[in-house]
Parts: C-alpha cells; structure tokens; sequence
C-alpha cells in the first residue's frame, strides 16, 4: 500500500441457502493483492462438511424449492437483472478484481463488462430452449423434451475469477439447474461480493451456493459428491484428468477447459506490422494467464529474424506496473507459486533455446510478483517450453519453411485449444483454418472472445463446449416421451 497505510482486511463467510455462514471448521484462507503481497481478506477454508450443506441446499432448492417450477421467462428475468447489478456495480468489481488478481485495471473493466453480457445473453437464451416432435413410425406422439441436469457443482481458476464464474452460473440457471461453485483459493473476491446482489435479483435460497476452499478438500468433496450431477471444471489438465477419474464413480456428467499451448502462426505475406502486435498481445494478454495464449509462435523462415527482432524491441515498450494504474499493461502474476514456476521455466528455457529478452524478475518492483514479458527463439516444438502450459508471460518462437510443415508443426502439441493465422491469403488462411486441430481458430486476430460463440477445446484441452447457444446444452438432459394413441392393446401377450 502506498505509504504503508493498510485498508482493512475483509472478512468474508460461506455463501449457503440464501445466508452467509461460517465454515463448520472456522479455519479460514489468506486472499493476498499480487502487488503488494499484503493480505486483503480472509475467506473461510471450506471443508467436506460445508460441501455437504451447501449441496444440500442446492438439491433441495431443485427438488422441492420454486426453482424448478418458475417458468424460462422468470429464469431469464433474474438473470437480465443480475446483469443489471453487475453494471451498477461494475467500477467497484473491477477494481476488486484487479486488486485481488494483479489484472490491469483496463482489462478487468472489460472481463466485468462480459460478465454482465454472458448473465444477458443467456437471460435471452432461457426462452430459447426448445424440444421436438420425433417422426416414429407408429399411431403415436413421440417428444424430445429438454430438462435441466439439476446440481451443478462449478470449479473455476484465478486468471479470470467473476468472469469464469459467469461463464458456468449463467447456462445453468437459463437451463434450470441450481449451482454450487468453488471459486479458486487465490481469487474468491468478486464472486463473494456478488453473492450480496442474488436474493435482490430474485433468487430463491439455495439455487446458487459459493464455497470458498482448497481443491483437495473442498473441491473434491463436490466431484464425488453423489447428489451432484454435473461438474464444469476449468483450470490445469493435471487437475483435469483427477476430476474426471474422480466423477467416474458417481457417473456424472463433466465438461473441462484445460488450456493449451495455442499456435499463433504468421506466414511471410502477413501484415507485418499488425502481426507483431498480434503476436505480442496473443501471449502477453493477462500476463500471459490465459488458458488461450498464443504462447508457441510460429513464423515463418523468410520473416523469422526480422520478426522476433521486431517483437523484442516493441516488447520492451509493454508498461509493467500497478495493477490500477490505468496505463498498466501488465500487472504481476497471481501469486508467489504461480510467479515461482514461471521463473523456473524461463530457466528450464535457457537451457533448452535462445533467450531474446526477458527471462527473470522485472526488478524495478521491490516487491509483487512481477515477471519480465520473456520471448524465447530458435525454440524446438519438442522442447518443455513449447510443450508444457507455462501460464505467464513466456513467448516461444518457433521458425517454419511452408504451410504443410506450419500446420505440422501446429497440430504437433498434447493441447488442441485455440490456434491463430495471419496471411492475406484467403485461400491459405482457410485451407490452415480446416487443418488446424483446436477448438477456435483466429484468422489474423488472437484472443477475442464472445458469449454468443462456443469455446472449447480439442484434445487435452478438454471437452464440451461453454458460450453460445450450445453452452446451455451441457447443462441440459434429453428425455423421450413416447404417447400412444392405440386405444387397443399393441403388446406381444
Ligand atoms: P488448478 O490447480 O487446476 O485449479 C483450478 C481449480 O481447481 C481451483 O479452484 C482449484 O482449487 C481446483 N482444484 C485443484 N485440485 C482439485 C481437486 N483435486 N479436485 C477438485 N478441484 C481441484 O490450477 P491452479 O492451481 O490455479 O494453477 C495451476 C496451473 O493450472 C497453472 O499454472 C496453469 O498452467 C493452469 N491453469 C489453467 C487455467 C485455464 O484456464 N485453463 C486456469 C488456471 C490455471 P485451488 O483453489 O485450491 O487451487
Ligand atoms: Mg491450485
């Protein structure tokens, strides 16, 4: 804090059945600002026993509570009016984030600005959810009807903490389903506060719970939780494939988003100078913690030099500094763990490629956990730097000869999540486009986002899609109704 002066420390509760409650266990969880590696709140640590009350009140809430008997357009009400308070509150939210995350105040502006949108946009998407009538071959009515999941139970990361939240809450209450949702342990901030505004926007106790706690004890619990029936998870694979063996028991339905190493591939007849923009901003965007970023850039050998000459010197105008300094372009990493592996994989990369700038501590910042935006060249695609998610602001360059060996190289990664290519070549850009093993694929832009279209990811990256009209699907179970209209009995005996 400038001048040493302290604001308070904040003390937050569980958010169960409408209330807020102390956990069963009164231990609670440090929330650190990034940039001044000062406690800002405590939160409670949320164990098993918390899991169990908040999932309680989130099934009975489904079963027996008004939730699954309001009607779509009710549903979508409360969400357009819950979009509402997010905008009235969105210059205190945004400032929260950046405090709580080390997020650029600009760039939390515009993540609080989607939420709003993504809680409208399904809102508008609740009214939208229709069934069939199935042509069968008989004297009868045969219906698809479409019917929510009924307990979500909801895992997010820290990179972006009330937009993820928004990302899972706001399919599952268009579709029906009540929520619990387990916030990371670094950033419980804004879905906290948010919490204050649900009883106002109309919903009843229990459809929405927020438990604050460790993945281990509080977010496995709600995996293997049996009267849980879904789990959205985003964050690492390696949490990932844990989730996924820890849901086989009780069957649940899971989806996951779970990063990548994207492409971000630049052929010579690219725009030169907004490719190095593009490339800069697709690996260096949220400090380079984006489960999208464009970390591994290829480039194309007849541009290579001139390129990562380019991208090194205009990476050395990128202003790091506070995270409210409306300049800001890059804050500091989230926290000491996160700030720790970084820095050890921009040493794992000195060893194993050419360091072009970068590579350590930005050592102006007595303290924060502020990292140098690090561009690493000559980098093999087989090196643990193009392979592993490093998740901060660590660039590996990567030269090609042609489009085949671009696109091979490309589709050459565990992670299949998003890709991006600059050519003035429709034809190439779309031949790259079709051949291109991810989830999205950008054409000469990287990174932009929308509600309205599906993200997600090929390969290890994950599976299901959240956004667009097919991210309430995932929320969503199939029922066939089948009516008979034989009046005489049809059976064999
Ligand atoms: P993480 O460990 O995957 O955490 C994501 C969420 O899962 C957090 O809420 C976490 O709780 C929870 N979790 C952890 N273990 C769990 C378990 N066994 N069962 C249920 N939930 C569990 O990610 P992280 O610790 O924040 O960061 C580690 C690495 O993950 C990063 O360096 C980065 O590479 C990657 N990451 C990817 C994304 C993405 O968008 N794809 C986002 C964030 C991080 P805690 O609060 O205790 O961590
Ligand atoms: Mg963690």
């Amino acid at each position: 804090m400038p001048g040493g002066v302290k604001t308070d420390i904040r003390t937050y509760q569980l958010y169960i059945n409408g209330e807020w409650v102390p956990s069963q266990s009164n231990k609670t969880l440090a929330v650190y600002d990034p940039a001044s590696e000062e406690v800002i709140a405590q939160v409670p640590d949320a164990n098993g026993e918390d899991v169990n009350r908040a999932v309680a009140a989130a099934k009975a809430a489904f079963e027996d509570g008004p939730w699954s008997a309001t009607t779509a357009q009710e549903r979508g009400r409360v969400l357009f009016r819950l979009a509402e308070k997010i905008r009235q509150n969105a210059a205190m939210l945004a400032e929260l984030e950046s405090r709580n995350s080390g997020k650029p105040i600009v760039e939390a502006e515009f993540d609080i600005a989607d939420v709003a949108t993504c809680f409208e946009y399904y809102g508008g998407l609740a009214t939208k959810i229709l069934g069939y009538v199935n042509p069968v071959p008989d004297n009868a009515v045969s219906l698809t009807l479409k019917e929510p999941v009924g307990v979500a139970g909801q895992i997010i990361p820290w990179n972006y903490p009330l937009l993820m939240a928004a990302w899972k809450l706001a399919p599952a209450l268009a579709a029906g389903c009540t929520c619990v949702l387990k916030p990371a342990e670094q950033t419980p901030l804004t879905v906290l506060e948010m919490a204050n505004w649900l009883t106002d926007v109309g919903l009843p106790a229990g459809v929405v719970n927020f438990v604050t706690g460790l993945g281990e004890s509080c977010g496995a619990p709600l995996v293997t939780h049996p009267d849980v029936n879904k789990i959205a998870f985003t964050g690492s694979a390696a949490v990932g494939k844990v989730i996924v063996k820890q849901a086989a028991d009780t069957v649940k339905r899971v989806t996951l988003e779970l990063g990548g190493k994207s492409p971000n591939i630049f052929f010579a007849d690219a725009d030169f100078e907004a490719a190095i923009d593009g490339a800069l901003f697709g690996v260096f965007i949220n400090q380079g913690e984006v489960c999208s970023a464009g970390s591994r850039i290829l480039v194309q050998k007849s541009i290579y030099q001139n390129f990562v000459d380019a991208m090194v010197e205009k990476s050395k105008k990128i202003k790091l500094g506070a995270p409210l300094d409306r300049d800001t372009k890059m804050g500091p990493l989230v926290s000491q763990d996160q700030y720790d592996r970084v820095r050890s994989y921009q040493e794992i990369g000195k060893k194993e490629a050419k360091l072009a700038t970068g590579g350590g501590r930005a050592e102006k910042f007595a303290k924060g956990y502020y990292i140098e935006p690090t561009i690493f060249y000559d980098v093999s695609n087989s090196a643990r730097i193009a392979r592993e998610e490093i998740f901060g602001p660590v660039a590996t360059v990567i030269p090609f000869d042609d489009e085949r060996d671009a696109v091979k190289i490309a589709n050459d990664s565990p992670y299949g999540l998003a890709a991006a290519v600059w050519t003035r070549d429709i034809f190439k850009a779309f031949r790259a486009v079709k051949a291109l093993r991810a989830g999205i694929v950008w054409v000469n832009h990287m990174q932009p986002t929308y509600v309205e279209a599906p993200w997600g990811g090929y390969k290890q990256s994950g599976f299901g899609r959240e956004l667009g009209p097919g991210g309430i699907e995932e929320y969503l179970e199939t029922k066939q109704v089948h009516i008979n209209l034989n009046e005489q009995p049809i059976g064999w005996y």
